[in-house]
């Protein structure tokens, strides 16, 4: 045998049993979208490189390290997607969504970066992302955290906690940057080797690091927050009264930066201390320059992403079960007459009960054989059609999982049965 071909590292298989986990999550999501009306996209998952460095700039970790970017056929650099909210801007302006309208929009789908893979911390993994435009108002910064206070109660995480920060506008950011920038030069040889090179291109990123040997000099920096303008101060004040006059708790976190670029004013995470260093499950903010800065009209816009794996494994520990994923049936055929009329059985079961969940015997076998199938398939019955069966127009169902008798049913008797016994409501 020659030697298999193993996945790339980072980049992982979700198997038929992450399945019923992964649906929980994206069903509980999608139903929640629903509830505030906000509309599903799909969108490639590779773009021009172009995109991703004039939307997330080009000192970003990502932009600078993390891309998988590559030269098409005709020599356009091309790029896997390191995150959604550039695609989706690019596609709302191409298909001409913004103009002269609001959008409350959101996608899932796989992202990709190159990182140290980790717990919590892959090559491909999935987000979820909502993104809103042409509305400028703390009421749907606000409304896009009341989205993930819902997503959370749905799910059963009841743990996590809602950080926020402003960023101020364009002009509050780059004063702020300056002073920042002084304060840090003052420490210059306290600084990491990251940091040193930050300081220069891209100083508000100093504060988002991680080494904890830069703790202190962090804590003791000049705060945005106290350089806020009136409208940015008020923009914040009023999300916050929004916050509290909705239950939802939060802590302002003043060294609260995003790792892009594009962000201004309201910039959110909400973290949980149940995950380790990766205890971030959902960032968003407001960013209210990105649509300019991809050729576009002047549009407001704020939108969040959340990482499906830490969500899934976040439930896992909870112990939350997923969606019911087995058969409820699984068709058990012996005999000629049988094997030749099961599967037209089972489709008119299945037109019959859309909602049914029948898997059908194949490649034959004995009684016995087929029961071993049946019990290993997770099915919660067996539905018996052999010879005596078809004979006397009736098939049999037996119960696998639980204690009961075997009962005999033609086909009415049957549908009125599992209807009664297994619809969903
Ligand atoms: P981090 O600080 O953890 O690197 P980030 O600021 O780079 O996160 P965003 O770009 O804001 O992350 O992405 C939003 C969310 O997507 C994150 O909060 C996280 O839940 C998830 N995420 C980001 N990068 C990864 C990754 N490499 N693997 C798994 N999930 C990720
Ligand atoms: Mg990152």
């Amino acid at each position: 045998m020659s030697k298999q071909i193993k996945a790339i590292r980072g980049m992982h298989d979700l198997l038929p049993e992450d399945a019923p986990l992964w649906r929980f999550l994206e069903d509980g999501v999608r139903a929640v979208l629903d509830s505030y009306a906000y509309q599903e996209m799909r969108l490639p998952v590779v773009e021009m490189t172009a995109l991703f460095k004039r939307a997330i700039g080009d000192v970003t970790d990502i932009v600078e390290k993390e891309m998988y970017s590559f030269a098409d056929r005709n020599g356009d650099s091309l790029t896997l997607r390191p995150e959604g909210t550039a695609g989706c801007v690019r596609a709302c302006l191409e298909n001409g969504l913004l103009h002269n309208q609001t959008q409350r929009v959101w996608y899932k789908g796989p992202m990709f970066r190159h990182e140290r893979p980790q717990k919590g911390r892959y090559r491909q993994f999935y987000q979820i992302g909502v993104e809103t435009f042409g509305l400028e108002g703390p009421d749907i910064d606000l409304e896009t955290l009341l989205i993930c206070q819902r997503i959370w109660r749905t799910l059963g995480l009841d743990h996590l906690q809602l950080q926020i920060n402003s960023l101020g506008d364009a002009e509050e950011r780059a004063a702020y940057r300056q002073l920042l920038q002084a304060y840090l030069r003052q420490h210059q040889g306290r600084l990491d080797e990251d940091s040193q090179r930050r300081l220069e291109t891209n100083p508000l990123r100093v504060l988002d690091s991680k080494n904890p040997e830069m703790t202190e000099l962090i804590a003791a920096a000049p705060v945005l927050m106290d350089h806020l303008g009136a409208a940015s101060r008020a923009h914040f004040d009023q999300l916050c009264q929004g916050l509290e006059a909705n239950g939802i708790a939060y802590q302002i976190n003043p060294r609260l930066v995003r790792g892009l670029d594009y962000y201004n004013r309201t910039v959110y995470e909400w973290v949980t201390d149940r995950l380790g260093a990766q205890g971030t499950v959902c960032a968003g903010g407001r960013y209210d320059g990105l649509v300019q800065q991809l050729g576009g009209r002047a549009t407001p816009a704020v939108g969040f992403a959340m990482g499906s794996e830490r969500l899934i494994t976040l439930l896992q520990e909870q112990g939350s079960g997923g969606t019911e994923l087995s058969p409820h049936l699984y068709m058990v055929l012996v005999g000629e007459a049988a094997d030749g009329t099961g599967m037209a059985l089972a489709e008119r079961l299945r037109d019959r009960l859309p909602w049914l969940r029948l898997q059908v015997n194949c490649a034959g076998g004995s009684f016995k054989s087929q029961f071993k199938r049946a019990d290993k398939s997770g099915a919660r019955y067996a539905l018996i059609l052999g010879d005596d069966e078809w004979a006397a127009g009736r098939l049999a169902l037996k119960p696998l999982r639980e204690a009961g008798e075997q009962r005999s049913l033609n086909q009415v008797e049957l549908v009125e049965f599992l209807t009664g016994l297994l619809a969903p409501d």
